[in-house]
């Protein structure tokens, strides 16, 4: 259970930032999530669901954001959308070992009272 445990973490974190902007309740609250994280959204709104349960984030809206996987390649210097397989440059056909998004996996915004 992946999702379980960073939704967990994320909870640490949202209770934290909660508190220090005294907020008493959480309605909403964004994440932003990698393509390549392998973080399934529905799975991650059920370990929410449960990890949030009496604490003030519980009933709180989250909002998962998308990130699409790109990648930069050092000698074209342009910016391709990748996948888990294919890493290539469309221009050179390089390998990129350069990812720019796609792993992100964190708290963006929260909104409460
Ligand atoms: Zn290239």
């Amino acid at each position: 259970m992946h999702e379980a445990a960073i939704a967990y973490n994320a909870m640490e974190v949202i209770l934290e930032k909660a508190k220090e902007n005294n907020l008493v309740k959480i309605n909403k609250v964004r994440v932003k999530v990698g393509e390549l994280t392998g973080v399934m959204p529905d799975a991650l709104r059920f370990a929410f669901e449960s990890a949030s349960r009496g604490t003030i984030a519980e009933n709180a809206v989250l909002e998962i954001e998308r990130v699409k996987p790109t990648a930069v390649c050092e000698e074209c210097k342009i910016t391709f959308d990748i996948d888990h397989f294919n890493k290539l440059c469309p221009s050179c056909g390089k390998f990129s070992s350069s990812i720019l998004t796609g792993y992100e996996l964190y708290v963006n915004t929260l909104e409460g009272d």
